[in-house]
């Protein structure tokens, strides 16, 4: 694994780097049934994650990404500098405020 030291890790910062962007063109996991391209000119192999986002509204066009090219993009957006770090971390929370139930659990 490159950039980050577990699957979890590299999951959480793509939260952040979804944080950035709106949330009609976040990027979502897959697993690959067919072999797919990867945008950076990679092949995509069947049963594998990959990552892709809708490139217009009508969710016709879409793009994708191999692991490899979406940690790349993920580390050097979110977790190259300890600024950008706290930035991402910042606008997750923001636009994922803890859920009421889970603050009133957290009151008793
Ligand atoms: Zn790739």
């Amino acid at each position: 694994m490159g950039h980050y030291r577990s699957e979890k890790d590299f999951l959480q910062a793509l939260k952040r780097f979804n944080a950035i962007s709106s949330k009609k063109y976040a990027w979502h996991t897959g697993i690959s049934e067919k072999e797919h391209a990867c945008a950076f000119g990679h092949s995509i192999s069947p049963d594998t994650l990959f990552f892709k986002k809708p490139m217009d509204l009508e969710g016709e066009n879409t793009i994708r990404v191999c692991r490899e090219c979406m940690e790349k993009l993920v580390f050097i957006t979110v977790d190259s500098d300890a600024h950008a770090r706290e930035i991402t971390d910042r606008l997750y929370h923001q636009s994922n405020p803890p859920s009421p139930k889970l603050l009133d659990m957290q009151r008793h």
